[in-house]
């Protein structure tokens, strides 16, 4: 029970690495809020899961892209929860294509739910976290924002983006109590990689110097190790969960 009694918020709970992760942090003895942009299986699965553990699982319904949606929502959590001890922003969404032709509003929307989404949910959860001395908070980069990937440049920016703003965050909470870290996946087995042709998937798998891709446990059991005790002298950090990829 390495999250006995915390109070955790993860976006993008629905499905993927942010469901594995709101799973496992119940498993650990969390009380999990998951946030998603409609209602999804997924959250009823966390519920009748949360129930079996003797807790409650916590749906959210908003955009983290767009302000008048998010903001009202967490800031009701935040009252009605008392106050999020760890924060976990998972959600994100790609629109691939090649630079030259990628158009503006595919740019805007991937730089608008994966770097701003983060920091409106972020500003808010913060400030309380500030307030009570304590907090983790746990972004979710990639591998393809430390070493880029062709096709990807909104994505990868976006990603990218997350690590310069953990790291500046890192660095103004720190001294208050609060950790903030990163977490950069390589290749792992979820809906969005299920999207990727079987020949690319091929090379890439390739490209692992595990010859394998990882699983959402396993970034979720890395999530769960920067949310816990077991880390509290570890903050400004990236790290990967990529088989060996981004060495
Ligand atoms: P996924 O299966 O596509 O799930 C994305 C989640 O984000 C869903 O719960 C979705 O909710 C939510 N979401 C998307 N846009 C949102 C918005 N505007 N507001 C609120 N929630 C929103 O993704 P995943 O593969 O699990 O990836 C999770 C995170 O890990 C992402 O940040 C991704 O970039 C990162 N990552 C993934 C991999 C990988 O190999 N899979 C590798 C590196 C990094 P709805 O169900 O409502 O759409």
């Amino acid at each position: 029970m390495l999250l006995k009694g915390k109070i955790a918020l993860v976006t993008g709970a629905s499905r993927g690495i942010g469901k594995e992760i709101a799973r496992r942090f119940i498993e650990e003895g969390a009380t999990v809020w998951g946030l998603a942009t409609k209602p999804s299986v997924g959250a009823e699965e966390l519920s009748e899961f949360a129930t079996k553990h003797g807790s409650v699982y916590h749906e959210l319904i908003a955009d983290i892209g767009d302000p008048s949606s998010v903001q009202p929502v967490i800031t009701a959590a935040l009252k009605e929860s008392g106050g999020f001890s760890i924060l976990v922003n998972n959600a994100g969404i790609t629109k691939d294509g090649l630079s030259f032709r990628m158009k503006l509003e595919d740019w805007e929307s991937v730089l608008k739910i994966n770097l701003t989404g983060t920091f409106l949910v972020t500003q808010i959860v913060s400030n309380d976290m500030i307030r009570k001395r304590a907090g983790s908070i746990i972004n979710l980069s990639s591998i393809v924002g430390l070493h880029g990937q062709g096709g990807q440049v909104n994505y990868a920016a976006s990603k990218a983006g997350l690590v310069g703003y953990s790291k500046s965050l890192a660095k103004e909470t720190a001294g208050r109590g609060v950790r903030v870290n990163a977490v950069a996946p390589g290749y792992i087995e979820t809906e969005m990689t299920d999207a990727i042709p079987e020949e690319a998937r091929k090379v890439w798998l390739e490209s692992i110097p595990m010859k394998r891709a990882g699983s959402v446990t396993e970034v979720a059991d890395t999530v769960v190790f920067l949310a816990s005790d077991l880390s509290k002298y570890i903050t400004a950090q990236v790290i990967g969960v990529d088989g060996g990829m981004g060495a």
